[in-house]
């Protein structure tokens, strides 16, 4: 029989716990050791330093500092001379995380010197958090990023797409972070300030229907992680937005005589409702 693949996950919110409970329906497979403050789960992070593969799942700003952890248990494993280079704290793990922005979590990394650092996100979530909220199946049919694909990322490249049903994409943190400014992060902004302009119009608020509650999801996410990314992808997302405003632009001039009129009329109300 194989043996099993050993996995740590640190933070058990919604991806976290979506993680967990996925590795934890097929026990044969996989030994998962877990560090939770708010799921009082007894391990620490120490007891990690052996695992194959390493999640972690807390929030974008917990990331540089945990890898700072594993780097000083790194450099202790190395000063105590009796251990072999191939036996020291993480010296056989693939180290991962699963945040919404990379830049600054692999810069991080790579200033530490973590060559078994891989960025990655799972394009997966709901506008609920928590590990009451996570599930299983939550990464099934999802986009999955990492940072890189080498003999090094195999098993964790196969966990992603035969265990989470997830499909893998290879991106560099820069272009990650430029691509969900624009399919993930404007949508969040964009729903938050409808959602925002609409509380203001109670009469409007009176002929709500389906679009605008599917158009207003993300806005009623976990707030926290939403400032977290805009505060962290920032330049990104101002660029995101000037390109969307040039296609509502275009889109608002380039249509039919009839058309346009009726549009640049609805373009001139939309601008005194923001003015
Ligand atoms: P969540 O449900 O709020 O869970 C975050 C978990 O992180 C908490 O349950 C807690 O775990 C731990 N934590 C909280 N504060 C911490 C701190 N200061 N330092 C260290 N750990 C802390 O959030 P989530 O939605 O799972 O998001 C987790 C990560 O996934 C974030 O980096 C986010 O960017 C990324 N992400 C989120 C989504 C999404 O849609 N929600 C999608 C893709 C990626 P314990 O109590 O168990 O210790």
């Amino acid at each position: 029989m194989e043996a099993k693949l050993k996995i740590g996950i640190v933070g058990l919110g919604l991806i976290g716990g979506s993680i967990e409970k996925r590795l934890l329906q097929e026990p044969d497979k996989f030994e998962v050791l877990s560090v939770s403050v708010s799921q009082g789960r007894e391990y620490k992070f120490e007891d990690l330093h052996n695992v194959d593969i390493l999640f972690l799942c807390g929030p974008q700003t917990s990331i540089p500092k945990q890898l700072e952890k594993i780097a000083l248990l790194i450099s202790k494993s190395g000063q105590e001379g009796t251990i072999p280079p191939e036996e020291r704290a993480f010296a056989k793990t693939i180290i991962t995380d699963v945040a919404s922005t990379k830049r600054q979590i692999t810069e991080k990394a790579k200033e530490l010197g973590l060559t078994n650092f891989i960025p990655g996100h799972p394009m997966a979530g709901t506008e609920h958090q928590g590990y009451e909220a996570s599930f299983p199946e939550l990464f099934e049919n999802a986009n999955w990023v990492l940072g890189e694909s080498n003999v090094q990322t195999a098993k964790l490249e196969k966990l992603i797409t035969e265990t989470f049903k997830a499909r893998l994409v290879i991106l560099d943190a820069e272009t990650h972070d430029r691509c969900v400014a624009l399919v993930s992060h404007l949508p969040l902004l964009l729903s938050l300030g409808l959602s925002e302009s609409v509380s203001a119009y109670p009469q409007a608020q009176k002929v709500i229907g389906p679009g605008f509650k599917s158009m207003t999801r993300l806005a009623n996410g976990n707030p926290e992680l939403g400032r977290e990314i805009i505060g962290l992808n920032k330049s990104n997302i101002k660029a995101a937005w000037d390109f969307f405003k040039e296609e509502i632009d275009r889109l608002l001039t380039i249509k039919g005589e009839t058309l346009e009129f009726e549009l640049v009329d609805i373009k001139e109300k939309l601008q005194a409702l923001v003015a």
